[in-house]
This record gives C-alpha cells, structure tokens and sequence, in this order.
C-alpha cells in the first residue's frame, strides 16, 4: 500500500494528537450518553470526535469518488455517513476512530522497520577535515572531488571512501557491515564512510564523489529492495482488486434484496451492508507481505546482508541446493605462497609477480606479496592478458610469461598431467618453456565447516564449483564432507553446471570473478564486496564481509518471513471470510468489524511481522 511510504516523524506525532483528541471526545460521548439520556450536546461531542479524526480520510474519500476511484477512504467514508443516517452515530465515528488508529499503528510499524536505515544516514557526517597546501580546512563533504587528501583524527567518523596514505589505525565498520571486530587499517587500505576511526591518525586520499560512497549505495540499494515488489506482494495487490469491488457490490444487494424482496426491516440490512463495507476494507491483507519483507530487509542490512528485494526471499525459501565456490569462498580469501619449485626461484617469482601485478586474483596477490618479501623490484608487463579460470599471459624484459594452470599451459603447447600434490599450484613458463611451479597454502575457513553443517541441517544439498585442480578440491570437498564437487571448471563451464543442476540452487561466490554463475542462479550470493561496487551492485543478495555464517542466517531469515507472510494472509483473509459470514443473521456489530477486521488485524500483521528481527546469524 503506497501510504506506508509517505509519513514522517512530524506527521506521526501531529496525528497521534488529533487521534488521542478525538478518543476521549469519543468515549466522553458515548459515556455521557450511557450515563444521562441521549441529548444533542452529547451527540455534538461525538459528531466532533468524528470530524477531526475523520478529516483527511473523508476528504481524500471524496476526491475518489470524483475521480471515480473505490478506495479505503471511500469505504470508511460511506460507511460513516451511513451509520450517522440510520442513527449509529456512536458506531459510524468510532469506526472512523479506530481507522485511524489502524493507520497510526502502520505508520509506526514501517517507521520502526526502516529505524536501522534511518541510522545508517545519521552515519554520514556532513564536514570533512581536508588537507589543502599542507593546511587542515574543514568543508562540506559536498565539495570534495577524488583526489582529495582528508584527515582522520581518533574518534573520527570516516565522511568519505578512500585510500590510506599515511598513518595506521584501528577502524570499526561495524555501522554499515555488521562486523563488530575493529579492522586495522594501514597505508594502501580502503576506509569507508560511515565507519568509525578508533586509535590512530591517518590521512586518506578521497576515491569517490561523498554521493557515491559504498555507504551511499547501501542506503540506495536497501531503498529500492524495500519497494521492490516480490511475487506475492503483487498477487496480494491484483487479489485486493477484485475482492474489494465484489464486496461491495454484495454489500448494495445486502442492503437492498432483502428489504425488497423479503420486505424485512430496511435499517438493519443497510446497517449489515455498512459492515460489509467495513470488511471489504483490505488494508491488513495489503500490509501483510510488505511489512513483514521490508522488516526482513531491514533486519538483515544490520548483520552486513543486503538483499535485493523481496522476491530473493520468496526465492530462497524454495531453494534446495547451494553450490559455492571455493577460492575465496569456503577457503581464506587470502592465500599466501607454500613453495617455490625450480632452478632460479628468484627469476620465477620476480616475472610471475610482474605480470600478477595486473591481476585481481587471490593467486596474484599471493605471489605479489612473496615478492616483496623478498625484496624483488617488480616490472611493468605489457601486452596482458587474463585467461579466468586458467591463469595469465604477458610480456616482461620482451619475453612472454605465463603464469597459470595446466589447462594454461596445455593451451600455449606445454603438456602436464595434474600431479599428486597438496594444494593450489600454478605453473610458470618463459618464452613457452617451463621453468617453475608455485604452490600456495589456501586454508579453509574456519566458519566453513559450522556453515556446511548447518546447511546440512536445514536438508540442504551441497556442492562446489571451482576453477582449482581436481586433487585440491577434492580434499577439501572430503574435509567438508559435500555433497559433490566440480574441479577444473572455466567461468562459462560454473555456469552450465549451475543451469544443469534441477532444483533452485543458491550460488556463493566472491562476487568478482563469479559473477557470469552467480547471475545464473535462483539466488546469487556475493561475499565480502565491501569495496568492490560492481559486486555490490550484480549479486541478488550481497554479504558486505567474508562471513559464511551469514548463509544459514539469511536461509534461517527468508523461511521465517514466508512463515510470516503466510500467517499475515491465512488470518486476514479467514478474519474477514467470519466477520462476512457473522453479519448475516447481523451477529457482528460497526465497531467489531473495525476494531477486529481492521484495527486488530493490522496490529497482529504488524507484531507478527517486527518479531523477524529477532532473527541472528549463529
Ligand atoms: P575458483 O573457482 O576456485 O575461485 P578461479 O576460477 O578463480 O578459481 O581460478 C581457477 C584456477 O585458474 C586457479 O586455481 C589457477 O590455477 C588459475 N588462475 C586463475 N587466475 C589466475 C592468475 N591470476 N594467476 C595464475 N593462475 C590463475
Ligand atoms: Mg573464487
């Protein structure tokens, strides 16, 4: 329902007196006319507490009407007018009452569903201390452009994205990525705005416009998913559509058929007609999956857990398979060298780290950083190449390297059979001759195997893909004990193993070189894509850190929201089939119909739904 998005704070507040006004005027007439007999003061009393909190609803009601347009404000409309025609005062105003207080309690529940985003903006702070000509000028984050250089004192909320320059310092992101472990941030790293700078100084060079900083796009991203329809969300809206016009036109024959055919008393059908007219009224069944999606959306944002929309949900709770991928995924995103094999091992890490140098790869960073442990000058290759799922190619002191798999060195004419070792490895070879081979120790997440078995738990099946050699991944396939594995795959052969696979399958990756799988699956999960936007923005549901506990969580997370869901639109709609089915022999009163159908529903939709933030990652 479009209203659940217009209302602020002021608004709130402003209504929530005019309701609180209009209760007592209402329940002081009532009382008055219980007490003393029924006079025209007492009437006037409740007549009053009517208009002020019937106001908005009739007007808007009216303006429908010329537009020639059946909404709630209509319904309630009418049904007041005509509870005042055939002498229901008291029940027509509190019908509008508790109306608005339905409302009320709606505005509250989305205003405290989005209370983390709300948060998140209080994040980003509005000045910026920058360095200009070696002098420290305080500005509006507005005005800075990349390339400019700011300073972090201690105590600092980071205002901008950017690159450390100088200093080193501890940070909490936990604001925006849910991680509550301070990261340590030194020269080459990436702050963040939005996090917090704990200890140090540091000076950091600006890599963004304040408007697109990952922050901003989270805040973005959350926004859209928000109002994002998923598929029952739009059944729900094409059921209102008809539901709501056939009740009323039920309700006309209600009033009408039986005092004319079956001449019985005109008031008491026109009176039952108002209540089905008050029924028809689908405001707790229009509320159920949004509030209950944008609460779920909300709650995961605050454990590091962007989720696209509330259709990845629905998807989820129908997923039977979860594939991941393994390097960077079930394994340490960081891998580090094990050993250098060949005659002159510091000629093969000096060129294999030379061409890495233009790689993203874990490999690459690996060996980069073997290298300068070393002490190794690097070179800058030319004519580069990458080859995912193989390796590299590239030109160093005018000879060509390749750094990569055997598939790699298959290609350039180089035959290797896949040899019996522990681990990752990846050949070197100058000017197509073979001088060396690295490997690289790649441990498996300590939250891998918790992950694996509480997926297990919940029936999942379990498989990895992964570009890495047969014996690698079969080891760690048995130390994991998966369901299945498949090794040596290119990025076009993930993707058809993913098509392949029968049941909706979620597919975990690292977000960069996975994304032609992850878009291919029900449900692609990107990991650790704080940083790098293109992830941010292509994976179905984003886990802002390398956190594999946040799988069952986000699992655990959708079940219970289609739960929900489906509680939200089981009671409202059997509510409503009793209250229609109780106002025939005329059993159900104005208020009742209001107070239950209505009022109570909404504040059950709305409870039931809240409680999904309760939900956290183990
Ligand atoms: P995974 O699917 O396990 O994440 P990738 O598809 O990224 O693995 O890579 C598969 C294999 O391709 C690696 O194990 C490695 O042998 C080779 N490879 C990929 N990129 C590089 C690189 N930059 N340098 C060397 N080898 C690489
Ligand atoms: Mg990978």
């Amino acid at each position: 329902m479009a209203h659940i998005h217009q209302h602020n704070n002021k608004n709130i507040f402003m209504n929530l007196r005019i309701l609180f006004l209009s209760i007592i005027l209402l329940i002081t007439g009532i009382l008055l006319n219980y007490l003393t007999e029924k006079t025209l003061l007492n009437d006037s009393i409740i007549i009053i507490s009517m208009l002020i909190s019937g106001y908005n609803i009739f007007l808007s009601g009216l303006k429908s009407l010329l537009r020639k347009h059946v909404t709630i404000n209509l319904l309630i409309t009418i049904a007041a007018i005509g509870a005042l025609l055939i002498g229901h005062l008291e029940e027509g105003a509190s019908v509008v009452v508790l109306y608005n207080l339905a409302e009320l309690l709606e505005d509250y529940a989305s205003d405290q569903t989005r209370k983390s985003i709300k948060a998140l903006l209080k994040l980003k702070p509005d000045v910026v201390k920058i360095l200009r000509d070696d002098r420290e000028i305080e500005t509006s984050i507005s005005d800075t452009v990349p390339g400019d250089l700011f300073i972090l004192k201690p105590g600092d909320r980071i205002p901008l994205d950017g690159k450390v320059i100088e200093g080193y310092s501890n940070v909490d992101q936990s604001a925006i990525t849910g991680e509550s472990l301070p990261i340590t941030k030194r020269i080459g790293n990436d702050v963040f705005a939005g996090s917090l700078n704990l200890d140090g100084y540091l000076v950091a060079r600006a890599t963004k416009m304040a408007y697109e900083s990952t922050l901003s796009r989270i805040l973005n991203l959350i926004e859209e998913a928000e109002e994002s329809k998923s598929p029952t969300e739009t059944f729900i809206d094409n059921f209102s559509r008809w539901y709501t016009p056939t009740i009323i036109i039920l309700s006309i024959f209600f009033a009408i058929i039986p005092t004319f055919i079956l001449k019985l008393p005109l008031v008491d059908w026109v009176y039952r007609s108002l209540v089905m007219l008050v029924v028809a009224c689908p405001c707790a069944l229009a509320i159920s999956t949004p509030v209950a999606m944008v609460s779920a959306i909300t709650s995961a944002s605050r454990y590091g857990v962007l989720v696209k929309g509330g259709s990845y949900i629905e998807l989820i709770s129908k997923t039977k398979v979860v594939a991941f991928d393994k390097t960077g995924t079930l394994t340490d995103g960081k891998l580090s060298v094990k050993e250098v094999f060949g005659s002159n091992q510091e000629e093969i890490i000096s060129y294999a780290a030379s061409l890495e140098t233009r790689s993203e790869h874990q490999i690459a960073s690996a060996i980069i950083d073997k290298a300068k442990n070393l002490g190794i000058i690097l070179k800058e290759p030319t004519n580069f190449k990458s080859y995912p799922g193989k390796g590299v190619i590239g030109r160093i002191d005018e000879k060509t390297i390749c750094v990569g798999n055997q598939l790699l060195m298959n290609d350039i004419g180089i035959p290797l059979e896949l040899q019996q070792n522990n681990g990752t490895v990846v050949y070197v070879s100058k000017e197509n001759q073979l001088i060396g081979k690295i490997t690289f120790t790649d441990n498996i997440r300590d939250e891998a195997e918790p992950t694996i078995n509480a997926l297990k738990k919940r029936k999942f099946k379990i498989v990895m893909l992964t570009g890495d050699n047969q014996i690698t991944a079969g080891n760690v396939a048995n130390n994991l004990e998966l369901d299945g594995y498949y090794a040596q795959l290119l990025p076009e052969e993930k993707v058809a193993v993913i098509k392949s696979i029968n049941d909706k399958v979620v597919m975990v990756g690292d977000g960069v070189n996975d994304a032609p799988a992850l878009a291919v699956a029900d449900v692609g999960i990107a990991m650790g894509v704080i940083g790098s936007d293109v992830a941010l923005e292509t994976a179905d549901i984003a886990l802002l850190e390398d956190k594999l506990d946040r799988i069952p969580y986000i699992i655990d997370l959708s079940n219970e929201t289609m739960t929900t869901i489906k509680q939200n639109i089981a009671l409202s709609i059997i509510l409503k089939f009793m209250i229609i089915m109780l106002t025939i022999p005329g059993w159900i009163s104005l208020w009742l119909a209001v107070g239950l159908g209505d009022m109570g529903l909404t504040l059950f939709v709305i409870i039931n739904s809240l409680k999904l933030s309760k939900i956290k990652p183990f």
